[in-house]
């Protein structure tokens, strides 16, 4: 059973170089407490399993022949060696209830307990989506509820609340443009994207369907507006703008270019996942936006990344409201909360959806959290959230400019992300390497390379749930490997040295991804 394993680490044998923190070689390949754990497949047997049921007797098979003739080789697991393997893992991750996660245009807050409690009500927790609609009215309730907020925060006219992430509600937004398009006869082809984007954003383009151009940014990292409006014309579907942008920047034209847009016939798509800097202080619908997602997995603080599932409804304009996707939530002069679907839409005047985006109605749980959240903290909190998570990053900014590179520093305030550069480096030192010298230090690494306007670009997002304390934590420890990254430390090019893994082949994982697991005895 000693197979070479496929996680690189063969069971009874010293850990060799790439778990090569400092000190003697175990015989198990554990370091103390951090333990070392092979895959699934390699602890598990097919002749284990983790219940004893007695062979049947007398049962006779109704398969007629189709039976299965061997072992399907799956690993049989008892429940504690399941539960070791799991959290053996866990605790090789990081996670924000670890520690700070700096993790730029992610918006890594914590997750506050108390929706978590609310979420797990069985009421909420324990609806099934193909239940009787008349038996779930608290659940319609809440998605109503939530979608009313979500209006009033964005100053917007409907929402499509079933979109499954950001991405996905950038999709639904393209695509009710595209809609809106089509019902009057436009054939529009082109949509512009900022270079500042981020990334989801020309890719949902170009899945809809459209030609992408780009839109050069000002030295300053905001777009040019002269230059999207002399791109303007009756080519053009929509402009899709990040704001605030991935520099961490306040868009000042948001409303001269939505004029400009709308004055040459095409739509404003806002991508709104940083929407946590200015909720309840900019509406973006009196900015002249159009369609924006919202990342409740961001925003409103629902669990993501490893802990959860993304949601990401979409606000619409009067506009584009009318080719909002079925279902959605309605409330009738009765007083009830109804469900409106394809045999009801007519009933409720939306004839023109463009179709669905999922099969049911969204991500229920992070709806029960996010509702939490903002009722939790109202209005008044909601304002102090978008102030705290700024003050945050302009203290990590104006902390750390004297020996980080801020490209956008010199034009004033950042909004809730601190963005910069590797300018100043020693050569052969980049920011890869101190990234990974982050790590040693304990904390996850910024968000690196982008944005793409940035060279060797570090995007800090501190969120507002760090203290003061937590804050200067990290920027002694990101202080302290800028300053070894200008002198010219070459221990961080192997950096990290005290992690589980050291530096993995990334290229080579993301060129000939290994996704399944080949028996090596069967070989
Ligand atoms: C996170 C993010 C997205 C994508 O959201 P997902 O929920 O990850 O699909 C889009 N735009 C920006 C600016 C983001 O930060």
């Amino acid at each position: 059973m000693n197979a070479p394993n496929q996680s690189g680490w063969k069971p009874g044998t010293p850990v060799q170089d790439h778990n090569a923190m400092s000190g003697p070689d175990t015989v198990t390949g554990n370091r103390a407490l951090m333990l070392e754990e092979p895959l699934l497949f390699e602890i598990g047997h097919v002749e284990t399993t983790g219940v004893d049921l007695p062979e049947p007797s007398g049962a006779t098979t109704r398969l007629g022949g189709m039976e299965r003739a061997a072992a399907i080789g799956l690993p049989g697991l008892s429940e504690p060696e399941t539960v070791r393997h799991y959290t053996r893992l866990s605790r090789q991750n990081y996670a924000i209830d670890l520690g700070l996660f700096p993790l730029g245009s992610c918006t890594m807050k914590h997750n506050p307990r108390l929706n978590e409690k609310v979420a797990r009500m069985p009421g909420f927790a324990d609806v099934h989506p193909l239940q009787p609609v008349q038996t779930v009215p608290g659940a319609l309730e809440v998605i109503n509820e939530l979608a009313h907020w979500l209006i009033e925060l964005t100053g917007m006219h409907g929402v499509a609340m079933s979109p499954k992430a950001g991405a996905h509600g950038e999709l639904c937004g393209i695509l009710c443009i595209r809609a809106a398009l089509e019902a009057r006869g436009d054939a529009r082809k082109v949509v512009l994207v900022p270079e500042s984007a981020h990334g989801t954003n020309p890719a949902t383009a170009a899945f809809a369907g459209y030609e992408v151009e780009d839109i050069p940014a000002t030295p300053e990292g905001r777009v040019d507006l002269e230059a999207l409006k002399a791109r303007l014309g009756p080519d053009v579907a929509a402009v899709m703008i990040t704001n605030p942008n991935t520099c961490g920047l306040f868009e000042r034209d948001m409303k001269a270019i939505s004029d400009a847009v709308h004055a040459a016939g095409g739509f404003v798509y806002c991508d709104g996942a940083n929407f946590n800097a200015i909720v309840g202080k900019v509406r973006p619908g009196d900015l002249g936006v159009d369609a924006m997602h919202i990342n409740l997995h961001k925003t409103f603080s629902t669990p993501h990344g490893g802990g959860g599932p993304g949601s990401g409804p979409v606000v619409l304009s009067e506009a584009l409201s009318p080719f909002g996707p079925l279902p959605f939530t309605a409330r009738t002069t009765d007083g009830v909360v109804h469900l409106v679907e394809e045999e009801n839409a007519a009933d409720y005047g939306h004839v023109q959806a463009f179709g669905r985006m999922t099969a049911f109605h969204g991500q229920m749980g992070m709806f029960t959290r996010a509702l939490t959240y903002i009722l939790s903290h109202g209005a008044d909190g909601l304002k102090q959230v978008a102030e705290d998570a700024v003050l945050n990053a302009n203290y990590i900014l104006r902390s750390l400019e004297d020996v980080l590179d801020a490209p956008f520093g010199p034009s004033g305030p950042c909004m809730h992300e601190a963005l910069f550069s590797d300018d100043g480096f020693a050569e052969g030192l980049s920011t890869l390497d101190l990234a990974k010298a982050l790590i040693d230090e304990g904390y996850h690494p910024m968000t690196m390379y982008f944005p793409l306007v940035v060279h060797g670009a570090m995007l800090v997002e501190p969120t507002e749930t760090e203290s003061k304390a937590a804050l200067d934590q990290f920027i002694m420890a990101l202080r302290s490997v800028a300053e070894r990254a200008k002198a010219g430390d070459e221990t961080m090019k192997t950096a990290p040295h005290y992690a589980p893994r050291r530096r993995l082949d990334e290229t080579q994982a993301a060129r000939k991804p290994v996704l399944a697991w080949n028996d090596p005895n069967m070989a």
